[in-house]
Order: C-alpha cells, then structure tokens, then sequence
C-alpha cells in the first residue's frame, strides 16, 4: 500500500489529473451522499408519475430544485409534445359463468374504453399468433379473446412480449374481438402497464394484463365448457400535450460549446413508485450534477445532466431535445443513458460502434476496480439513447444486471425498497467517473456519423426489425427523425 505522501508524489507524476478527480468522485459515491434521500423523495413522496399527470410535473419542479441546490450553472425545463394523451380510470372485471369470482387486471396503456361494461365469452387465443386469431372464425366477433404468455424470466423475454404486439393487435382487430385480455407474465397475482402501442399508434381496442393465475384459470375452464366475462374498462384520453425535460448544465472551462451527456428518464408508470424504472437513476443523475459541482474544478467541456419524460410513451422528450438541439448535435461529443434501474453495471452498450471500444475503455480504465468494462457491440432501441443514435452521435447505454429492475418492470411491487442501494452507489462511482472522464479528456470521444454510416449500423445491427415494431421506422425512413 503506498503511503499518503507516495500517493500524492505519484499524482503529481501523472500530470493528467483525471484518474485522481476519478477516485475523489468513486470515494464519495460510497461515503455520504444524498442519493438515497433523494430516491425516496421522488418515490415515496411524489410516486407514480406518468408524463403529463399532475405527479410528473411536480417531479420536475423538484427536479429543477434538486439541480440548483446541486450547483449547477443553468437549470432549464425544455417542452416537447406527445402525440396523444391516456390515463387508465377503471379497470374491472369479473368471471360470471361458470362460476363468479373477480378477475385483477391493468388496462394496457392507450388501450380503447369498453361501451360501459360488456358481458362476452371467453375464447383462448393462444398465444396470440395471427393463425391463432385466424383459427377463432365467426367465434371470434364481439368475444373477448385471451392469450396466454410465457412467464417472463430475462430481457429477451421481455423484448418478444413487446416484438410479438403489432402481429398480435392486427390479427385481433381483423377477428372482431370486443377486447383482448393478455396473461401477466409475472406470478403471484402482480399486474403492471404493458405498452401494447405507443401514444404515435392508437390501438383501436380494449385491451388489459390480466393476474397470471387468474388467467390460467379462466384457459383451463375454458378449455372444459363455455365461460362468460363481464368487463369494465374505462381510459380517458384524448389529443396531444405538452410535457418538459430538465436540463442542467454544468459549464466547460475551455470548450464550453462540446457537450457531454448523462441522462435518465424522470417519468414513470404509476401503479408502482417508479423506483427501478428510473428513479434510481434519475437520482443518480442529480447526484452527478452535485459530486461533480463539489470537486471545485471545471471539466474541460460542459456536462448536461438531463432528466427526460415521455419516456414510457415512446421515448418523446429525448427525441424532443434532439429536434430542439439538432444544430447542436454535431457539439455532442457523448451521450450515457441508464435505464435499467439498480443492477450492477457490467459495461456499456456501444449501439453498433465499434469505434467507441478503445476510447471508452481508455475513460474506464481509472476505475477498473469498478468492473465496468465489458461492453457489447450491440445496438439498443426502448430507451433515451435511440434519437442521439439515429443522429448519428456517439452513445453509451449501461449494460446493467437485469435484476432487481427486471421482476418490478412497469409494475405495482416497483418501489424503493426493491433498489439494490449498494449497486446504486457503485453505478453512482461509474457515471460520474465516465462522465467526468468524457468531458476532461483533449481527445474527442468519437465523431459523428453521417446518414449512410447510421443506415449501415442500423441494418449491421438488426435495429429495423424493432423500429418497425416500436412504428419509429416510417419516420426515419422519411428523414423526419435523425442525422440528415
Ligand atoms: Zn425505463
């Protein structure tokens, strides 16, 4: 071990004093900070906070507070619009025949009102496929169709209930069904938000997350004899609104007008507290903004803490910050996104950037204790960081451990005390290390790519296949979304 005066010698020798302001920022992440008080704020004390409801407008007021108290340079909210507005109001339902008992379910977000309550049969839709539906013939009209899932154990698993909806809506609407009830994929009764469209897709019919075990048992007497539902789902929504990012910036001392990026989505759905997905993170980017204020130094170019919402709806405010920043883009040196709550970080996601790979492992190399470093070539659409790819500016997604996030995602057990509190900090450690390592470095983090180069990574990465899916694809097609 060396010694105080050692130590301070060799800092001296290397000059370059970032792996030093490296561990002063990864000492504090483990000591006393305030993260963990923040969290509960957010989450406790305002909740669920789906963009455009009173709760996610307080929690950008508090937002902005928090960014000041941190010392930021400018803190400003930044509007955009979404597309279409939704809030669930009723959700009930009930078996009738052959037996009475209550069904627990969750309206699917911008699922359509039934007429009042609708009493209809119950006819198994399998697991959803087209020739399911199709296999359901002149029963199918005015039913109500159940399809049944796999349980969800992994990120794939989540990604193929989302890959599976468009298929899935179509072939329900072409058979006639007067709603679709889905099989939670998460046992003991936990229902969550399952986003079967975006708020840029109306879905044009009733739709809901019924309890796992509820559902299996509906299929199994179904499977015997004739069984009657009655169903009461009632969903305002109506035209298009305003919702805000938060911006903070803490400014650079020699190139100001370069950005670095670190951002987190600040809305939630809200039949949990929005802890995992993402108030964990939102936190940590709040806390970004103070440990790095607290150093007492200037990165050479600035930091923008960036707290997005509309996220849940289909990623609005960071595509909305990159419409209004789009003569910026090119200043955007990096952009680092987490979304996957408090699981241990294991490395960031290059988004099809090979490029990135030396220059990102030089930035973590300073704390490699940190294990940090593995990071897959794989390109990520569903979160903050898809607009900043589609315009071809270099962006990172941490790569981080699918539990707890995964088991709470959208759902009502989302709260704070399922957050691994030592992994927070640890991903606290990484964030603000990276960061500050990003903006402090005299070489660039890589360049910008131009429209050919970002059509190549997104057909090299498979990414059409989802930005079909997530309906992103027309839009970039036509070159209203990315780099021109
Ligand atoms: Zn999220």
């Amino acid at each position: 071990m060396l010694k105080p005066l050692a130590l301070f010698v060799s800092f001296l020798l290397l000059g370059q004093a970032a792996d030093n302001v490296q561990q002063r920022l990864t000492g504090r992440a483990f000591g006393d900070t305030p993260i963990l008080n923040d969290l509960h704020e957010l989450c406790d004390g305002i909740g669920g906070r789906p963009t455009g409801s009173p709760a996610c407008e307080r929690a950008i007021e508090w937002a902005v507070a928090k960014f000041k108290a941190a010392g930021a340079d400018t803190v400003e909210t930044e509007a955009f619009t979404v597309p279409q507005q939704w809030t669930p109001r009723i959700a009930d339902a009930e078996c009738v025949a052959p037996e009475r008992f209550n069904l627990r379910l969750a309206a699917a977000p911008y699922s359509l009102s039934t007429t009042g309550s609708i009493e209809a049969p119950i006819l198994d839709a399998g697991e959803g496929t087209p020739e399911a539906f199709e296999q359901l013939g002149a029963r199918g009209r005015g039913a109500i169709a159940l399809v049944a899932s796999k349980e969800m154990k992994t990120l794939d698993d989540l990604f193929a209930e989302y890959m599976r909806s468009p298929a899935m809506l179509a072939a329900a609407r072409k058979a006639g069904v007067a709603a679709l009830l889905l099989q939670s994929t998460r046992p003991h009764g936990l229902l969550y938000r399952h986003p079967l469209a975006m708020a840029n897709e109306p879905m044009a019919l009733p739709a809901a997350v019924v309890s796992r075990e509820q559902a299996g048992r509906l299929l199994r007497l179904a499977a015997r004899g004739p069984v009657r539902v009655r169903l009461n789902l009632q969903n305002r929504s109506g035209g298009s609104y305003e919702s805000r990012n938060v911006v903070a910036e803490i400014r650079g001392r020699e190139r100001p007008a370069e950005v670095v990026l670190l951002g987190a989505h600040l809305d939630s759905w809200e039949l949990g507290t929005g802890a995992e997905d993402n108030g964990a993170n939102s936190a940590m980017v709040i806390e970004a903004a103070r440990a790095i204020h607290l150093l007492g130094q200037r990165p050479r170019r600035s930091i923008r803490f960036v707290l997005f919402t509309g996220e849940e709806q289909g990623m609005f405010g960071s595509a909305g910050y990159v419409q209004r920043h789009k003569m910026e883009m090119e200043r955007h040196n990096a952009v680092v996104i987490f979304d996957m709550g408090s699981g241990r970080t294991t490395g960031f996601f290059l988004n099809g950037r090979e490029d990135l790979r030396r220059p990102l492992n030089r930035a973590l190399a300073g704390i490699a204790g940190l294990e940090a470093a593995d990071n897959p070539i794989d390109a990520l659409d569903g979160t903050d960081n898809f607009d900043f790819l589609l315009s071809g500016v270099p962006n990172l997604v941490a790569n981080q451990e699918a539990a707890p996030y995964l088991p709470q995602y959208h759902a009502e057990s989302d709260t704070v005390d399922r957050v691994n509190t030592r992994e927070l900090r640890a991903n606290s450690a990484i964030a603000n290390s990276l960061v500050w390592w990003l903006a402090e470095d005299p070489e660039r983090f890589g360049r910008r790519l131009n429209r050919d180069e970002v059509d190549k990574l997104i057909t090299d990465t498979k990414l059409d296949a989802q930005m079909k899916a997530f309906g992103q694809w027309d839009d970039y097609h036509a070159g209203k979304r990315g780099v021109r």
